[in-house]
């Protein structure tokens, strides 16, 4: 029997890369148009990195990490997210040393998690992310935010909306856990197993909680908002200010508090809609106490991940429309040994010209090959036979309008690099 991909991975074909490609190009530019630099890190890190900067609480840690063993017996995790492992090289490289701020992005950055897999999330997915270290300023938490935005409306994705909260700091979201547990003690026996395993650990995360129980009692839960100290409540009022001018449309809800441990203050989702139904395509926040738990200084820092291929289902659902180019400029249809030589000459001679052409190497017939072509979709296909050898002159045939012209081999090439 054939070997099948692992379950939860996906394999993208050439008919498909140009969607990829064009998401690629459109999160690069938007990334470095706000001066972030480009991070690559491995896919895998020791184990330990994970634990401390993901936190041991989360679902993700406890429940989803693809964890093993090496030879040398160490214990390895591939990547279950994208921040952890740019923290750990921002400290490692001396960068968390360099001039501030340090503004990073990663695109296609494989992420690994053990679970069935969603619409648009496999356990192989694909993240488009940004951080930004050594600035609390809420200035920084606007541009984080304007770049998720930006690459979003520039591949045409529709009905976006842009969600905040804000949760507070380590001084106030101890009294505010305090207050949410108070509320949740006299329900907690109708709430779902998960919520009672967490009311101690991370009492927030239940807000989290998609069972219809628990969402009717979290409905009436006290809001962090009115818990925030004034530092962290000025914060979170400037950083809306800064949203409003830039024309960005918002709603404050205080319900989300993102799945991850390390999270302060600032927390956003970006959602979209599809057949009806709400879905988070972005999900972010900032982290001031992360660089420090991995063991770095104390820098604040701000950030998001954005799932490819949910983006990518989604723009497809949405009709968004993405030019897909052709596959080649040119191929060369030959008959006999002559004129293959004489078109390999020329297809080299093109693409030396940054012209893509491509010759028959599979010996069909004409008739074959201008049937390949027509399958593989060439614009345009240049016939050589012996006839043509011998005048000079060329038959270029247009297979979308099936026009023809007779050119001779300069004027060929002056036709494809004009
Ligand atoms: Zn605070
Ligand atoms: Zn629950």
């Amino acid at each position: 029997m054939a070997i099948q991909a692992p379950k939860g991975t996906k394999d993208v074909l050439p008919a498909d890369s140009y969607l990829w490609q064009h998401l690629e190009k459109t999160a690069r530019e938007s990334a470095m148009l706000a001066g972030f630099g480009e991070i690559r890190t491995p896919v895998f890190e020791h184990t330990e990195l994970f634990l401390r900067g993901v936190g041991d609480t989360t679902d993700v840690v406890q429940k989803e990490m693809y964890t093993f063993e090496d030879k040398g017996k160490r214990s390895v995790t591939l990547k279950p997210e994208g921040t952890a492992g740019a923290v750990r090289a921002l400290i490692e490289s001396g960068l968390a040393a360099a001039a501030m701020p340090q503004k990073l992005f990663y695109l296609n950055c494989p992420v690994f998690r053990y679970e069935n897999p969603q619409s648009g999330r496999l356990r192989e997915h694909h993240q488009f992310g940004v951080e930004a270290f050594g600035s609390a300023s809420p200035e920084m938490d606007a541009d984080v935010v304007s770049v998720a935005l930006d690459v979003l409306k520039k591949l045409g994705l529709k009905d976006l909306s842009l969600t905040i909260n804000s949760i507070g700091c380590a001084q106030c979201r101890g009294a505010y856990q305090e207050a949410l547990r108070a509320y949740l003690r006299p329900h907690l026996d109708q709430m779902c197993q998960t919520c009672q395993e967490r009311f101690e650990r991370n009492p927030l995360r239940i807000l989290d909680c998609k069972e219809p129980a628990c969402k009717q009692i979290n409905a009436g839960a006290p809001s962090i908002l009115d818990c925030l100290c004034a530092n962290c409540r000025e914060h979170f009022e400037a950083f809306k200010r800064l949203l409003e001018k830039m024309g960005v449309a918002y709603r404050v809800d205080p319900g989300i508090v993102r799945g991850l441990d390390y999270y302060t203050r600032t927390v956003f989702e970006v959602i979209t809609r599809v057949d009806g139904k709400e879905l988070t395509i972005c999900g972010g926040g900032r982290y001031d106490k992360l660089v420090k738990t991995i063991g770095g200084p104390d820098l604040p820092g701000v950030g998001f991940g954005m799932g490819m291929e949910r983006v990518l289902m989604v723009a497809q659902a949405q009709g968004c429309v993405f030019e897909k180019p052709d596959v080649c400029d040119l191929f060369i249809c030959t008959m006999g040994q002559a004129a293959k030589d004489k078109a390999f000459e020329l297809v080299h001679a093109l693409r030396a010209r940054g012209v893509r052409a491509d010759l028959d190497t599979m010996d069909r017939s004409l008739k074959a090959q201008l049937k390949y072509c027509g399958k593989a979709g060439f614009p345009r296909v240049l016939i050589l036979g012996d006839d043509e050898l011998s005048s000079g002159q060329y038959k270029l045939r247009d297979m979308r309008s099936s026009a023809e012209q007779t050119l001779s081999e300069q004027a060929l090439l002056a036709f494809f690099t004009r």
